[in-house]
């Protein structure tokens, strides 16, 4: 730990360790220990860290120009937008810094549309999940199914509403005159890799037709190729009026997204919502240079592939090992479910330099690099598989 650790507030349980340099999947540490990074930052260093893809657009960008501020055109900014329109069903872009920041804009544009578009003033209740994530900010932790994020932040703002995750009908009991859109992750990540069901997303989807509701799709932890499409929704046959993006957007430069429908453009007029910094020339520099290398180098169905792989493999390593009770996924994102708590699981894991995260208190989170070597992917599921098995060795 630096000298500094105790000027910063104590809001993390943090790790002793500190990393000093980053190549694809590789960490070193200050002692110059190596680490196989299979969480990617929490999904964010998506092709790895430092990609020459990126460092080589950034260097450049670094020396021509920074900031301008948005009462000007931004061409960085025009292009990513055309190539994250052009690649999904989303119609127009709105860039920020966070994902907490892109779902603030969903939920403002949501309420937006009705109250200034369709006069519907009573119409802003946004129905959302028990065990999603949406932010840190005061409406985003609100539209978090969690309380544990709510703890000591009251009051907190109106207009939330909650509904079990993948229960249709307990869905549709919710749905009120005040319900404008219904919000949701196609695979909770910080929830635990709780993957939507084919027939509940289907349901929600026509539910909010049926209802004239927005249907606002959090891809933060799973787009930008992640689950082994672009989009995750793209699974589903289903398309969003609204989704939102960060983490994986700038492969580690802090972006986010907002994308919605033809019909949303007019409810952000002019003046209506704002962010300094959001899409400005460095972070949108990454962005393109993150887009084009998942486009040319398809890696969502590398991700697709890698991710069948590792599920298949972690299920035969693990089978019959009493304290694992499921390994799902979707993607590479994907979740080892344990029948108790996994931190000293993934302790152990970082003192043999395999670095995992967990996603709630039993399941060991995987999100490696869409770009990671199969040999380093192979590497970690044994120490993974290993760890786990003594354990349950032990425990008998
Ligand atoms: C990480 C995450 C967020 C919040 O993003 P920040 O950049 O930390 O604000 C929101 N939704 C989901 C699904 C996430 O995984």
């Amino acid at each position: 730990m630096g000298e500094g650790a105790n000027s910063l507030f104590p809001n993390y349980g943090r790790y002793p360790l500190a990393f000093v340099k980053g190549e694809g999947s590789r960490l070193w540490d200050e002692n110059g220990k190596e680490y196989l990074d299979l969480m990617c930052g929490l999904a964010v260093t998506n092709l790895g860290h430092a990609p020459k893809q990126v460092s080589e657009r950034l260097k450049e960008q670094v020396d021509l120009l920074w900031h301008t501020s948005n009462l000007f055109h931004i061409p960085n900014q025009e292009k990513l937008a055309k190539l994250l329109t052009d690649n999904s069903c989303g119609d127009a872009v709105f860039f920020c810094n966070s994902g907490a920041e892109a779902n603030e804009a969903a939920i403002k544009l949501a309420r937006r549309y009705f109250q200034k578009v369709l006069g519907k003033k009573d119409q802003y209740e946004i129905i959302t999940f028990h065990l999603s994530f949406h932010g840190r900010t005061l409406a985003t932790l609100t539209a978090t199914g969690q309380d544990k994020v709510k703890e000591g932040f009251a009051p907190l703002p109106e207009g939330f509403v909650y509904a079990p995750y993948n229960d249709a009908e307990a869905l549709e009991k919710v749905i009120g005159p005040k319900t404008c859109a219904i919000m949701l992750e196609m695979v909770q990540g910080e929830g635990g890799v709780n993957r939507a069901d084919q027939a509940f997303v289907s349901k929600v989807a026509e539910l909010c037709k049926q209802h004239g509701l927005l249907l606002i799709v959090d891809e933060i932890q799973t787009g930008m190729g992640r689950t082994g499409k672009m989009f995750a929704f793209e699974h589903y046959g289903i398309e969003p009026d609204i989704f939102t993006l960060a983490k994986g957007l700038g492969s580690g430069m802090p972006i986010g997204a907002m994308l919605g429908k033809e019909k949303l453009r007019e409810a952000f007029s002019a003046g209506s919502h704002g962010s300094t910094f959001g899409g400005n020339y460095l972070s949108t520099a990454a962005g393109i240079a993150t887009m084009e290398t998942l486009l040319s180098e398809k890696l969502p169905e590398r991700a697709q592939e890698l991710g069948g792989y590792i599920v298949s493999k972690l299920s035969e390593q693990l089978s019959g090992n009493p304290l694992v009770k499921e390994v799902r996924g979707l993607g590479l994102l994907i979740g080892i479910e344990c029948t108790q708590p996994v931190a000293d699981v993934i302790a152990r894991l970082q003192e043999q330099g395999v670095l995992v995260v967990s996603a709630g208190p039993n399941v060991i989170r995987l999100a490696p690099s869409l770009l990671i070597a199969k040999e380093d992917v192979d590497r970690g599921l044994d120490a993974i598989s290993s760890v786990l098995n003594k354990q349950a060795a032990a425990a008998v």
